[in-house]
């Protein structure tokens, strides 16, 4: 007997009700999702690319050991659309998109895997750009960078940009200054306390601008010495980690981990201002948002005051110059300040003002584009058209 297939029994219209897919993208608007797998070399990839509106999408590849493909998947879509949010409201010509590597970045690196990766991001023809992210090495972004030259935040030795955390911190620095600006009607960071969460990378290049300027810094690690190591060379006081959120100062700056405004840290906080460098600090974006509103703190948004490190990265795009880089990473003070009046304007949080002027440059861009300029730009029939009248 023949199985006829009607809409209900055809298994490719029963919808995925733990994963659908498909939803799942239009519900984030991504564009693209690219699904890489290679058994020989055990390579399984997932390249998201969210918008391009503005420019090829760029983002870094992360590798992790995911508990489950679904996870590798939301993340990937979460990733890569935060990263279209980043470069728009940085005044970047660039579009969202990100990578994940399902795999234990201790265990399961090889040049082969890493390879075949680049090969897969190079079929893109530049749709995508590749950089560093958590789990990643520049060992393994060289091994990337053999097979595809869309690749930045590549190691000073081979032309590239090399370590962000300066022009981070100096992005830093400068949001934190124009939140200053926004509270105290001067940007001066002289006898301000910073409360410093974290002593690593980006923490130790913002403390040495905050000091040189007369700021005091109260400063914690959970490794005890590095704060310590850190103290003695810029002054200010050792804090124990747990004791930094209830300070009395006037600035928390956390350089260290994500989730710190959370419903046990909000009533501890006593500054007037949060700026750091720190990725995804609040653990629920909407209420904890609101919640800075309303205790009057001046938050500056995570992503917009840390994007130090893509201004950085996008900057090879062009032939790298550490200058120039640094130039663009101190208009971080002209972006926190737009927001922060649109923040006051319209009564919203911060970071729903950064979303907001970051979709606002996606429209208004995007609808110039969408001009005919009579430059051939596809393929296709209509390109071979257009290029009858191209000088
Ligand atoms: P890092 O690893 O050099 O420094 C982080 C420091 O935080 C470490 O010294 C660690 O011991 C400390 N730490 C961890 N948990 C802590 C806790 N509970 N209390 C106190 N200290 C704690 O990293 P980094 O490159 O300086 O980055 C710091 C933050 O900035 C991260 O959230 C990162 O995602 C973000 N960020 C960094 C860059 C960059 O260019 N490096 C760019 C954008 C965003």
């Amino acid at each position: 007997m023949i199985n006829v297939l009607t809409k209900e029994s055809n298994p490719l219209n029963k919808e995925n009700k733990n994963f659908p897919i498909f939803n799942e993208l239009s519900n984030k608007e991504h564009e693209q999702v690219v699904i890489c797998s290679d058994p020989a070399t055990g390579l399984k990839a997932i390249i998201a690319i969210h918008n391009t509106t503005l420019g090829p999408a760029l983002g870094g590849t992360r590798m992790w050991d995911y508990e489950s493909e679904e996870a590798a998947m939301r993340d990937v879509l979460r990733l890569s659309r935060g990263m279209t949010y980043k470069s728009a409201i940085s005044g970047l010509n660039l579009g969202g998109g990100k990578a994940v590597i399902i795999g234990d970045p201790h265990t399961e690196k090889t040049e082969a895997l890493f390879r075949s990766f680049g090969r897969f991001v190079d079929g893109l023809g530049g749709r995508y750009i590749t950089a560093e992210d958590v789990g990643m090495t520049e060992k393994e972004m060289e091994w990337i960078y053999s097979e595809t030259k869309y690749v930045t935040g590549i190691p000073k030795a081979l032309g590239g940009s090399g370590n962000p955390s300066p022009v981070t911190a100096y992005g830093v620095y400068m949001g934190v200054k124009a939140c200053a600006n926004k509270a105290y009607g001067s940007d001066s960071l002289e006898g301000k306390k910073i409360a410093l969460q974290g002593a690593g990378n980006v923490a130790s290049y913002f403390a040495r601008h905050a000091a040189k300027e007369g700021a005091k810094l109260y400063i914690c690690d959970i490794y005890e010495d590095k704060a310590k190591e850190l103290v003695e060379e810029v002054g200010g006081e050792l804090v124990a980690p747990d004791s930094i959120y209830g300070l009395d100062v006037d600035i928390f700056t956390p350089c260290a981990l994500g989730g710190i405004i959370n419903d046990d840290t909000l009533d501890q906080f006593k500054c007037d201002i949060i700026a750091g460098g720190a990725n995804n600090v609040l653990d629920e974006e909407d209420k904890h948002g609101q919640m800075l509103l309303d205790k009057g703190i001046i938050y500056a948004p995570d992503y917009v005051i840390n994007a130090g490190g893509i201004i950085n990265i996008a900057s090879e795009l062009e032939g790298y110059n550490e200058e120039r880089a640094l130039q663009n990473a101190g208009n971080i003070y002209n972006t926190i300040t737009d927001i922060l009046n649109y923040s006051e304007e319209h009564g919203m949080p911060a970071h729903k003002a950064s979303n907001t002027l970051a979709e606002k440059r996606i429209e208004t861009i995007g609808n110039i584009k969408n001009k005919y300029s009579s430059k051939a730009n596809v393929s296709g029939r209509l390109g071979e058209v257009y290029k009858r009248f191209i000088d």
